[in-house]
Formats: structure tokens, sequence, C-alpha cells
């Protein structure tokens, strides 16, 4: 999940899809692109300052959903994992996308998107183009020679997920002994070769309310993490049984504070969401289009329809008129449209968008 998950928010005036490049930077970015394709530090930098106003545009693309760890909080745990992966060629196909379409952010995610080897030139490939490029990871892969490949590549950020300040609940939710260990000495390896680093951790109300998250946030600064993203329940994957993900008065006082004493912290899905905003599209390793990587379900594939005309659709969808504060899926409206739907909570994810019916009005 973020950069995902974006470092800046998007405001409300722009809530409509209205973040462009302006001519003058798009004509010169084609130019230059076209130009010189390749990679090369200094054109690779300037085509990246070009794109900047359209960073805050994410296309989160998961490379597979295979993974070391079995978090409990893991929103990827009900998907269908049969199918097969898309080629690589599929992925470039992608990225060669991304600026046409209006994005200027790529998020590697998963399951772990270290485990596919491939990632190296993904990075390498986007980075050519000035994409932003960032991945999230549980920080397992994360070894001298691997970092700096990815370095090197110009991967420009990293978030890496932690689930407790304590080493010994963290390995056992992961089931991997020294698995916190390896992520911090991951996260050092980051910082030491000029990677943004972010320290993703999820916070329930009950991990605020107990000092839980205020421990986290101070091992990040001691470890000089760039920023902490700290993210919301979120009712999906093996969170889908949370009756009530809103978080008590209780838990949004001392979250406040928390945010005031310490600006690396950054929210998510907690008071907003991106996908109202139009700010974020998902592929997943299967080439289905969701609306954000937690939303399982799916406006179209890839290997069948283009790109531009899935997202057209999706981006007119009632879905994206939800109002209510927070993660999408914690609505009201995805409540009576899918978690009341005995028939679609049944299936596998994602679900087709057609098999749910969405009433329009503001819960
Ligand atoms: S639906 Fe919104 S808040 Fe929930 S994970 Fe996606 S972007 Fe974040």
């Amino acid at each position: 999940m973020g950069l995902i998950f974006v470092f800046i928010k998007p405001e409300n005036n722009l809530k409509n899809n209205l973040i462009k490049l302006s001519l003058l930077r798009k004509n010169f970015y084609f130019i230059l692109n076209g130009l010189y394709p390749w990679s090369h530090p200094l054109t690779n930098k300037i085509k990246l300052r070009l794109l900047k106003p359209i960073n805050i545009k994410y296309i989160q693309i998961s490379l597979t959903y295979d993974c070391q760890c079995s978090c409990a909080h893991c929103g990827m745990s009900k998907y269908n994992t049969s199918q097969e992966k898309l080629k690589p060629r599929y992925i470039y196909k992608i990225i060669n996308n991304i600026v046409p379409n209006g994005f200027g952010q790529i998020d590697f995610f998963g399951g772990e998107p270290l485990l596919d080897e491939n990632i190296y030139q993904y990075v390498k490939y986007s980075s050519a183009r000035g994409i932003f490029t960032h991945i999230n990871t549980n920080g397992l892969k994360l070894k001298e020679d691997n970092v700096r490949r990815l370095a090197k590549s110009g991967l420009r950020a990293i978030s890496i997920s932690f689930d407790s300040p304590n080493p010994e609940i963290h390995n056992k939710n992961r089931g991997i002994n020294e698995s916190f260990q390896r992520a911090l000495i991951g996260a050092q390896l980051c910082i030491k070769n000029g990677i943004k680093t972010i320290m993703s951790i999820y916070s329930s109300p009950n991990d605020i309310v107990n000092g839980q998250t205020e421990e986290l946030i101070n091992i990040a600064k001691e470890y000089k993490f760039d920023s902490v993203r700290l993210l919301g329940t979120f009712k999906v994957g093996n969170l889908s049984s949370v009756d009530d993900p809103k978080y008590p008065d209780k838990a949004i006082k001392i979250l406040k504070k928390i945010i005031k004493d310490n600006p690396m912290v950054k929210p998510h899905g907690i008071w907003k969401c991106f996908v109202p905003y139009r700010t974020v599209a998902y592929i997943s390793p299967y080439g289905d289009v969701q609306p954000c990587s937690m939303v399982p379900f799916k406006f179209g594939n890839i290997g069948i329809e283009s790109f531009s005309s899935i997202l057209k659709r999706m981006y007119k969808h009632p879905l994206y008129d939800i109002s209510e504060p927070g993660c999408i899926m914690n609505s009201g409206m995805v409540k009576k449209a899918f978690y009341d739907n005995a028939d679609c909570r049944k299936q596998n994810l994602p679900i087709p968008i057609e098999q749910l019916v969405f009433s329009q009005e503001k819960d």
C-alpha cells in the first residue's frame, strides 16, 4: 500500500482529475523522451522534473502475490492466484503508457515485488522515462548488493512494512525469524544509498491507544527514516471481518497529537482516500485493473482491452463519488453493495464490477 500512497495529499479542488501537465511541460517531455529514450542520469533527472506535477498520480503494479510472510492484516490474502501472470512485455507496455495516461509515479507492489528478479530492469526502464519509482516491501530481500542495484537502477523511494516495535511480535506475525532485524538493516542500506526510505505501519485504534504506534515512530526517528506511513484499518483481506473500522474518539485524539508532534508521520485511509481524487489505479499480476490495490473490484483486463479505455470507464463509476471520510472500503456504499451481498462474498477476488449494485445515494 503508497507513497502509495504518495507523499503529497491532493487538495479538494483537485477532486475531479484536474492534476495535469501544462502543455509546455508535456511537449518538452515527449520531445526529450523521443530524442533520449535511454537511461542517462542527467536526462532522467530533467524528465523527472518535468513530470513533477503528476508525480502525485500513481499506478500500483503488482508483480506477484507471492510473499515470504503471512501477515495478520494482509490485504492481498483473499485473491485468486491461479491465473497466468502478466509477461514482462506487458509490464513494459504499462510503463510506456503511464505518462500518456497522466500518471507520474509507479508503485511496485505485491505480494513481495522483490521476489520478481525483473524488478531492477522495470525500475531502470521507468526511471529512464522520468517516472518516480517506489517499491513496497517487507524488507527481507534488502541485502547490500540488491539495494545497490536498486539505487543504480534509479529507485526513488521504498516503503518497508513493520508490524510492531517488539521484534518478537513482528517476527511471529510474519512467520519468519529475524524478519524485524532484517527489515531494519535493509532500511539502513536504503538510506545509505540515497533512496527515500519510509516506514510503513498499520495502526489499529488499540495500537494508537496502547503506545505501540508511538514506539514504532520513535524507532523510525532513531534510524533516520524519511517518513512514516501510518495505515488505518481497511475492511479488506484479513481485516474484512472487522465490524466497525471507524476509530473511536480517544484513538483519534491521540493520533492527532502524534501527527502534530511528528510531521514525518503521514496517515493514510483514516480521514482521506485517494480513490475519489482519481490519483491512483491498480494493475494486478494478472492484468486486472482495479481502483486501488485494496479495492477488490475489477473493471477490465489489459490483456483484452487498452488500459486507457478501462481507466476512462472506471473513473466514471459511482464508487468515485463516495464522500464519506477514509478508505472507501469502509464506506456504507461498499458495505451494501459488497459486504451485505452473500453471493459476491463467496466469489474469488477480484469481483467483476458489473456484479455489484451500487446505490447512488450518499450514506
Ligand atoms: S481505497 Fe483509498 S484509503 Fe483505501 S487503501 Fe485504497 S487509496 Fe487507500
